[in-house]
């Protein structure tokens, strides 16, 4: 069929017939991660075939830019060639063996570069396959850490507000946004929550830097009175990403490092998705020369290609888990896909990129550049506060600017954007009131003021109408 509307179109590879059915099946089948399914049986599904740098192509052959990386995942873009090279590399050789009682080549070179290149020492690698599952194993070695310690009373956990560390269980216990959590509040385990930085919107009403940052001496307080009962202290370092990229104050990580020591909790460092590049360092911990005792990572790790995770432990850590069999000190914990071949080989290739490409060095003229393109939207009536660290932007929308008061989360203004974005050719996914923006690292300058035009645009489109 022949099909010419526009640059953005190309010729389609399926019949209409067949893309019609497959939009009739793609409301009829799958469970969609958050979202309301009623409202997405209404809509048009936006199917997506192939994808190519940052740009991803739906069924009729339209073009997107991919403007949330995948939801945070992608670092090198689509379709990489070293990155599609390895992954058929290791295919002929093979897919999947376990990793119990077993080990594999990927997954020992793999390993062995996470130590060299993670904050100085860490230096355990235990594979699981998704970040929230990264940080239940955290949280479990880091409660065996103290049994094995005959530290028995020290149980609990202190999270702060605004967390979000994965979806399952353990995790979600961790969490402390409202929305995404509270329903599940009665399957939780109880935590320390403490408040978090949002300088913008400070819980203590205060401002930085004149604060000295009360905000931690909050942290302080809780460990001071209940350090005895506390495994760990589980942070996002630097940006608390899913509550709307809230960006830390300098001085905050360190300071909770220096708490954890102080009162000798465990700093459990979620790295899940800073790790990788995404904020301007390989890992954000290095923002402040911080080395935590247990790190998770997945999103970034293999560039965006496959589900894979590790938690990183400090080697005083594994150590306490050794002992004669008898003694039963091992980590009863794993999964099918554990040390994954083609998974690992595809997170060696991202690091490999990393290095031959000086991904890092490169990020730094684009975070500048991204920076001065966002700096128009600052002075728009309806925009709260423009958030970034490396290539995390975040636009919070605020109905009073003045006063900073937030649109009623019913209203949707960050849909109302990002469905705006779409008719302009980007994909973006908003946090509420807020709109990120998160590039593919490999993202090009004129590229990024393409998007970051697109966002605006779509913002003054949103709220001009109304
Ligand atoms: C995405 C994310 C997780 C959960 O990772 P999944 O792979 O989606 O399970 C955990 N922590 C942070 C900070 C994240 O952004």
């Amino acid at each position: 069929m022949k099909y010419n509307d526009g640059p953005m179109k190309r010729k389609r590879s399926k019949s209409i017939e067949v893309i019609r059915r497959m939009e009739a099946d793609a409301r009829r089948y799958i469970w969609h991660p958050f979202t309301q399914m009623a409202e997405w049986e209404k809509g048009t599904p936006l199917i997506i075939e192939r994808g190519e740098g940052i740009h991803l192509y739906d069924i009729h052959g339209k073009r997107y830019l991919d403007g949330v990386s995948s939801i945070w995942v992608n670092l090198h873009g689509h379709r990489k060639a070293a990155m599609d090279r390895a992954i058929k590399n290791q295919i002929n050789k093979i897919a999947h063996s376990t990793l119990l009682g077993l080990t594999n080549i990927p997954a020992i070179r793999l390993a062995k570069k996470l130590v060299a290149l993670a904050p100085p020492g860490l230096t355990k690698v235990f594979f699981s396959d998704n970040g929230s599952t990264a940080m239940e194993v955290a949280l479990k070695i880091a409660f065996q850490y103290w049994h094995h310690r005959g530290r028995t009373q020290k149980t609990k956990f202190l999270s702060l507000v605004n967390a979000y560390h994965g979806d399952t269980i353990g995790s979600v216990s961790l969490g402390g946004i409202e929305l995404f959590h509270g329903t599940y509040s009665p399957l939780l385990f109880p935590t320390h929550k403490v408040g978090a930085p949002y300088c913008y919107r400070c819980f203590l009403s205060k401002t930085y830097p004149e604060c000295r940052l009360a905000c931690a001496d909050e942290v302080e307080t809780v460990l001071s009175r209940h350090h005895q009962e506390i495994a760990a202290v589980v942070i996002e370092p630097m940006i608390q990403g899913a509550a709307g990229m809230l960006t830390w104050p300098p001085g905050y990580l360190k300071r909770i490092r220096d708490l954890c020591t102080r009162y000798r909790v465990l700093m459990i460092a979620d790295e899940v998705f800073t790790g990788f590049g995404r904020t301007g360092t390989m890992f954000a911990c290095e923002h402040e020369g911080v080395t935590p005792d247990l790190m998770a990572i997945a999103k970034g790790l293999t560039g965006g290609y496959l589900p894979l995770a590790a938690t990183l432990a400090a080697g005083e850590i594994y150590d306490a888990f050794l002992g004669e069999y008898r003694e039963f000190k091992t980590f009863f914990h794993g999964h099918s896909y554990t040390g994954n071949q083609l998974g690992c080989a595809a997170a060696l290739a991202n690091i490999e990129i990393f290095e031959k490409e000086r991904v890092l060095e490169r990020l730094k003229p684009k975070i500048e550049t991204l920076a001065r393109f966002l700096k128009p939207l600052k002075d728009h009536p309806n925009v709260g506060e423009v958030r970034q660290i490396g290539l995390i932007a975040a636009v919070e929308l605020v109905k009073d600017r003045i006063k900073k008061v937030p649109f009623p989360l019913e209203e949707r203004w960050g849909y109302r954007v990002a469905g705006e974005a779409l008719k302009r050719g980007m994909i973006l996914r908003p946090l509420g009131n807020v709109v990120p923006l998160l590039p593919p690292l490999s993202v090009t300058i004129p590229q990024l003021k393409k998007m970051v035009a697109i966002l605006i645009e779509s913002i003054r489109a949103v709220t001009t109408a109304d």
